[in-house]
């Protein structure tokens, strides 16, 4: 008995030995099972590999590069913007309504004047930077510039087309978007930034001079900001679960109280921009609208995983999802976003190749002469809609 024991165990044995050295090869009609030990997460996580895979073959197939010149790759959407108004122009009852929404500007005879308070002076400064130099080509003209963060004429509550120029909005905003204060002022004032986050000029350089390597970079997502949306929540337990995977901790910000502020966490240190690039991978994430991180980013040279399309800035469309970055459903879950996080672990080429376009698309086409030339456009269709005769407001300023 105990000898036919062992001829099982040999049979056993033998067998499994003989399939093993089978390097795979399994003839028709068998059942080409994976063995139990072979499972790696590529199998756990196919069904979604072989979605992304695809995703990116068809968006970059499709991609046709825009053509720099004249800041043309981003002007479709000023087109779109002032669109609306075309029809009736701007009149001046339409600019008295906009009034309320935002802070009151003028350009009379080549001269820039402004309603005397402005809810936020640098941001109204970081407006005006781009203005000033533009005043000999524009004519006469009545703005009414939203420096809030919320865009303010919403497509289905206004009945009226009101003139607003916001920074940010979702289509369902009728507002005009204009390049943010923030490109050269007045951004969100952190411990890192006291004077608020501007001068896109110098970070352009600062950034694309600390980018690591590809290589040296660590296989890993990151995120550093505060909660401005809870949409940041997913990623932010998921880091909690699995710190080797992601590091994604909440900062203070100014309206920071208590731990509940950073789901139930002390703040985490504030980690520079340039900070950013020793990681592979970056998430960005609206804010209260779209958040300024996401053109920094891309200059690190590592892959941008964008969460959500609503929320838009001049430049978003422009950037196409699987070709410059990676798209993220907004509320993805935690599992979710392990899924996305590891395909690029994994398809390490891939990721390179959707970091590198991203970099190039914002090293060549935003760059402070398109942010100038996206203003210089904007403003001059937007002055070609007025319908009235531009009249001095004498309670305004000369700025
Ligand atoms: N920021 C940063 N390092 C940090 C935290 C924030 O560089 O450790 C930057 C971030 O990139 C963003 C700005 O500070 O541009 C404000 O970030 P926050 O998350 O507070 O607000 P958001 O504007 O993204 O809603």
């Amino acid at each position: 008995m105990e000898l036919f024991k062992c001829f099982v165990v040999y049979l056993v044995i033998s067998v499994g030995q003989i399939h093993s050295s089978d390097e795979g090869m399994c003839t028709a009609k068998e059942q080409c099972t994976a063995p139990e030990s072979s499972t790696t997460s590529s199998n756990l996580y196919s069904a979604d590999f072989n979605k992304y895979m695809a995703a990116i073959e068809s968006s970059v197939a499709a991609y046709i590069p825009c053509n720099s010149t004249n800041c043309n790759c981003h002007t479709d959407v000023l087109k779109a913007d002032l669109k609306p108004f075309k029809a009736q122009g701007i009149t001046k009852d339409s600019i008295n309504r906009a009034k309320q929404y935002g802070t009151h500007y003028q350009v009379v005879g080549h001269k820039l004047y402004r309603q005397r308070e402005c809810m936020f002076p640098a941001r109204c400064s970081g407006v005006e930077h781009f203005v000033k130099p533009l005043l000999p080509l524009l004519p006469d003209m009545d703005l009414v510039l939203n420096c809030r963060d919320w865009p303010q004429i919403h497509r289905h509550w206004s009945k009226e087309k009101i003139p607003v120029l916001s920074f940010s909005k979702t289509a369902e905003y009728l507002d005009i978007m204009y390049p943010a204060w923030a490109f050269w002022e007045g951004g969100p004032a952190i411990a890192l930034y006291p004077t608020g986050l501007g001068r896109w000029d110098l970070h352009r350089k600062s950034i694309t001079k600390t980018n690591t390597d590809w290589d040296s970079k660590e296989s890993k997502a990151f995120f550093r900001g505060s909660r401005t949306s809870d949409e940041r929540d997913a990623l932010v337990l998921l880091s909690r679960a699995q710190p080797s995977l992601v590091d994604a901790q909440y900062t203070k910000n100014q309206a920071w109280k208590s731990p509940q502020d950073t789901l139930n966490a002390e703040p985490a240190r504030e980690v520079t921009l340039e900070e950013h690039c020793r990681y592979r991978f970056l998430f960005n994430f609206r804010g209260v609208a779209a958040s300024f991180r996401f053109k920094h980013l891309f200059l690190c040279r590592s892959l941008v995983f964008h969460v959500g399309d609503e929320w838009l800035e001049f430049f978003y469309p422009s950037l196409k999802p699987w070709v410059h970055y990676v798209p993220v459903p907004v509320r993805s879950s935690p599992e979710e976003l392990e899924a996305l996080i590891r395909f690029f672990q994994e398809h390490d080429e891939l990721a390179r190749d959707i970091a590198e376009r991203g970099y190039e698309h914002i090293w060549n086409h935003l760059r402070m002469v398109d942010v100038e030339c996206y203003w210089k456009k904007l403003l001059k269709r937007y002055g070609k809609l007025i319908r009235y005769t531009v009249e001095r407001d004498s309670s305004l300023i000369e700025v």
